[in-house]
């Protein structure tokens, strides 16, 4: 992979086991898909990745969106800030839940998504690490809420929003839609500047999210939101006799090619019948094919929207139809 061109952009998609005890909505098997960009740093990369979520779900319908957003820092800031986190959470140690004081000596970042009640005052006044970025994570930071504001796409700086493992840096993001709340993030991402040589390759940044189908198909439920209906054919292509169905056969394809939906009537049915199935496919017109017909090269077109009837040579039909449908 790190000899095509860069940026490469990869999606992949499929089942995910969870090993955390199943909750509504968090089912043991989920299908998640990923969206991955590798080989640029560039702030400018992660609007686009994240550009794609957003549109994804402003087009299923969800209202509301904005990004939750943060910077983890790179293996040059963090640590410092992780001292600094430790010495603050050492001073109200007797606050924080038995988990904390576990995380407080392994993972330190993570003492700041505990969702216990007891510890929401402490992480509140824990020093956050917008505060202690290297200039390099500083401007990258800040070029992307740059791009943000010019593209008017909401946003809020959320300092819970962190990654416990060394391979996650700067960028952190989630996106949150009206009505769903922090536990039901719509999808989570972020960069992993250090993932790629972590697992042996060469220093590669890379920035990606994932995002569960079956969260998205509940939070649609929730929201009262219809996927949008799938096109309709606009043509059918009826037909009498041996020979005028084996064109009908090609001529619906010779439609599809000119990208108008069109569908053939199987079988052999009365002209009513295949009138009735037009009408319930909500059909603009049909075009009706006789053996006759097909040994004069003329085709009928039957106008369903105005009831007019004419008859064009095959060299015609695509143009008329179309003018039909326009
Ligand atoms: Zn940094
Ligand atoms: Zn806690």
């Amino acid at each position: 992979m790190h000899m095509l061109p860069k940026p490469v952009k990869l999606f992949s998609m499929g089942p995910i086991f969870r090993f955390e005890r199943p909750q509504a909505g968090r089912f043991r098997q989920h299908t998640q898909f990923n969206v991955e960009a590798f080989g640029e740093q560039d702030s400018a990369m992660d609007v686009e990745v994240m550009s794609i979520a957003w549109q994804l779900y402003a087009e299923l319908g969800f209202r509301g969106l904005r990004f939750q957003l943060n910077s983890t820092g790179c293996p040059q800031c963090r640590p410092a800030y992780i001292e600094t986190l430790k010495a603050y959470y050492q001073t109200r140690r007797q606050e924080i839940c038995g988990d904390c004081k576990r995380r407080l000596d392994r993972n330190a970042l993570r003492l700041l998504d505990c969702k216990s009640p007891g510890c929401q005052p402490v992480i509140a006044a824990a020093p956050v690490i917008s505060r202690h970025l290297c200039p390099s994570c500083h401007d990258h930071f800040h070029h992307l809420t740059g791009y943000l504001d010019q593209l008017g796409r909401p946003y809020e700086i959320n300092h819970k929003l962190v990654r416990g493992l060394d391979y996650y840096t700067k960028t952190v993001f989630e996106v949150w839609a009206q009505g769903i709340g922090s536990q039901n993030a719509m999808c989570g991402g972020g960069r992993y500047d250090g993932l790629i040589e972590q697992l042996g390759g060469e220093p590669t940044p890379g920035i990606g999210f994932g995002s569960g189908i079956e969260r998205i198909i509940l939070s649609m439920k929730e929201q009262g939101l219809q996927p949008e209906p799938l096109p309709e054919p606009r043509v059918l292509v009826i037909h009498f006799g041996a020979k005028a169905k084996a064109r009908a056969v090609e001529l619906v394809f010779a439609l599809r090619n000119e990208k108008i939906p069109a569908l053939m009537s199987f079988g052999e049915k009365s002209f009513k019948a295949q009138m009735r199935d037009a009408n319930r496919m909500k059909a603009a017109c049909v075009l009706i094919l006789g053996d006759s017909e097909v040994e004069q090269g003329l085709i009928s077109i039957k106008d369903l929207r105005q009831g007019e009837q004419i008859q064009v040579t095959e060299a015609e039909m695509v143009a008329k139809v179309k003018s039909l449908l326009s």
